[in-house]
């Protein structure tokens, strides 16, 4: 199916209501408001220049059509006049960081968490021509994943129940500092540029979002995904990035993560060694580190995460988006 066939064109009928009120607005010669009629609204920044107001039919599509929880998607749009700046977008509580692609199209990357249900809000700022600006807000129907229980059976001390208080506050901690890491990226420029690369060409023995349930009782998502790996098997970056942290964690054993930029992050858990130091860039297939089995594990395999801003997404749904 053709791209194009998924378009949603919403612009078209906004667009004439817009010019319609446009035009009241300049026979009243006038300020705002129009109104806080959803789902859009106009809202005057600069006085009537000679020639009419002529609001732009900007064209918002997305892709896949119906975005699954857990996953990213792509935003693009389309009927902005050359030179846009100020363009603003925000899904799921994260802003949008939208890159010119080819003839005038804007695309950005949007994460649809693993929980959501129903219809979430894209909400987006478009600049217009007669320093106008738009306001839009357009539902998005997230569908449910496919996502799996199974039961896994670890040492006591990995299972969470009776830890002490000492050992959660330093695994929430370390939790913390990981979620730093993808909310600081939100301020990084850009570094990445497809194609990603895999971390590893090896099997996936687990796939993200699939429930577990710990010796009867402790139940958590797999919010990751598990690549085969012998102990020193080695790691790929995906592509160019900064490291952003490199530490030993409780849980995650010896873990890096990678900061892409514009709100991407990639985390790689249980590593035999790090080979990558905080502050270093790396490249696409460089090699990072090696597998191991530190941590909270049945036996040696990368756990690969992949996030956009605090929205964890299976990391599959990045290489199939922009995957060589
Ligand atoms: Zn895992």
């Amino acid at each position: 199916m053709e791209p194009g066939d998924m378009r949603r064109t919403i612009g078209s009928v906004l667009g004439v209501v817009g010019v319609l009120l446009l035009g009241l607005a300049a026979v009243t010669a006038g300020v705002l408001p129009l109104g806080g009629a959803e789902p859009w609204s106009e809202v005057r920044l600069a006085p009537a220049t000679a020639a009419p107001p002529v609001l732009e039919v900007v064209d918002v599509a997305w892709e896949p059509e119906r975005p699954v929880q857990g996953t990213l998607f792509e935003v693009r749009l389309t009927g902005l006049p050359e030179g846009t700046e100020d363009l603003a977008g925000e899904f799921a509580g994260e802003p949008l960081h939208f890159r010119e692609w080819g003839d005038g199209e804007r695309v950005a990357v949007a994460a649809a968490p693993i929980e959501a249900e129903g219809e979430l809000e894209l909400q987006l700022t478009l600049p217009t021509s007669a320093g106008m600006v738009e306001r839009r807000t357009i539902p998005i129907e997230i569908v449910p994943g496919d996502y799996r229980m199974e039961r896994l059976t670890v040492a006591p001390r990995y299972a969470g129940g009776d830890r002490p208080p000492e050992l959660r506050e330093r695994i929430a901690a370390e939790a913390a500092r990981a979620r730093a890491v993808s909310a600081a990226s939100h301020d990084t420029p850009r570094m990445w540029e497809p194609p990603f690369v895999a971390p590893r060409e090896s099997t996936i023995t687990s796939g993200f979002g699939h429930g577990r349930i710990f010796n009867e009782e402790v139940q958590s998502r797999h919010m990751g995904t598990d690549f085969r790996g012998a102990v020193g098997a080695p790691i790929l970056a995906p592509a160019h990035g900064i490291v952003a942290l490199v530490d030993s964690f409780y849980l995650g054993g010896n873990v890096i993560y990678i900061d892409h930029g514009a709100g991407l992050v990639t985390g790689y858990l249980h590593l035999s060694a790090q080979e990558v130091a905080e502050g270093d860039r790396v490249e696409p297939g460089q090699v990072i580190g090696r597998v191991g089995s530190t941590g909270r594990v049945t036996g040696p395999h990368l756990h690969w995460i992949v996030r956009y801003g605090g929205v964890t997404v299976d990391g599959m749904s990045l290489l199939e988006l922009y995957g060589s």
